[in-house]
């Protein structure tokens, strides 16, 4: 395994509260990062192992420029510094175009890329006066390869990709590092669950997820938020020095492009 040693950074990963966050917060901070969550709904369920780790849990409404700008001082008024943003927070917007309502696409665009967006705004000044830093935007597949099922969502994540590269040319002269993972199916999230709730048959859209990745076929299972925190760790490290404005994808080669009963 790469031994990875985050001691003395201070990272923040915002929708830390469940799924992918939370594993990405739970690893950075077994690796020595000192961890800030910050979540519109911080979970209670969280918060004794959160403590035995030293992570601490902010509410943080991502969709506002203020919210993000008043953790990101706090964090840096409490730690010192800021090293690590992970731009995590996310939801999904599975409807047509006809059914979309501007509230919709105001929610899922503010969230999903306002957000990060502004995220960087206010981390990258903390980041270039402390001489450096690693951003990871959590994107998806539906970021490299657009979905039927869900436009508005893969808008989202297709301009969170673009940004992740138009920001990582802006800024490499800063040292800061900018890049994004894009997932395929993950189980044990919030937002997967909400997906499988509204299924007419959950098995059967378990079974259509599941056979749409190559590599999830194979195992016979969709990724776990512990497979896409491992890509986060290295992306934000040391060992990543020289990676900026890329995207990794952990989607089980969905993303190939290769037809479901290939
Ligand atoms: P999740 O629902 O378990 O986690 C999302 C977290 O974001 C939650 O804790 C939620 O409270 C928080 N959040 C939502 N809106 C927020 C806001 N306005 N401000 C602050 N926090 C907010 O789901 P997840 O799957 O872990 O999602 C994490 C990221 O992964 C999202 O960006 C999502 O688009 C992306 N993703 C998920 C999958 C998947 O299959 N689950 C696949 C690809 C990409």
């Amino acid at each position: 395994m790469l031994q990875i040693d985050l001691s003395g950074r201070v990272a923040v990963v915002t929708g830390g509260a469940s799924g992918i966050g939370r594993a990405a917060a739970r690893l950075l901070a077994r690796c020595g990062a000192k961890v800030f969550v910050g979540d519109l709904r911080p979970l209670d369920e969280n918060a004794a192992e959160f403590s035995d780790l030293g992570i601490v849990q902010h509410a943080c409404d991502v969709r506002s420029e203020a919210s993000i700008a008043q953790l990101i001082d706090r964090i840096v008024a409490e730690a010192g510094r800021l090293d690590i943003l992970v731009n995590n927070a996310g939801i999904g917007m599975v409807k047509q175009i006809a059914d979309v309502s501007e509230e919709d696409w105001t929610a899922c665009i503010d969230t999903n890329l306002k957000g990060p967006f502004f995220g960087c705004k206010h981390a990258v000044r903390h980041m270039a006066s402390g001489g450096g830093g690693a951003i990871v935007n959590t994107a998806s597949n539906a970021g490299l390869l657009p979905r039927a099922h869900d436009p508005v969502y893969s808008i989202s994540k297709m301009a969170l990709v673009a940004m992740t590269k138009s920001l990582a040319l802006c800024h490499a002269r800063d040292r800061i590092r900018v890049n994004c993972v894009c997932p395929g199916p993950v189980g044990d999230t919030r937002m997967m669950d909400d997906d499988l709730e509204m299924a007419a048959d959950r098995d059967a859209l378990v079974a259509q997820m599941i056979s749409a990745s190559p590599l999830a076929k194979a195992h016979e299972r969709m990724e776990t938020p512990e497979e896409i925190a491992e890509a986060i760790l290295y992306l934000v490290s040391d060992a990543a020095t020289m990676v900026t404005g890329t995207s990794i994808a952990i989607d089980g080669g969905k993303s190939l492009g290769v037809p479901p009963n290939a």
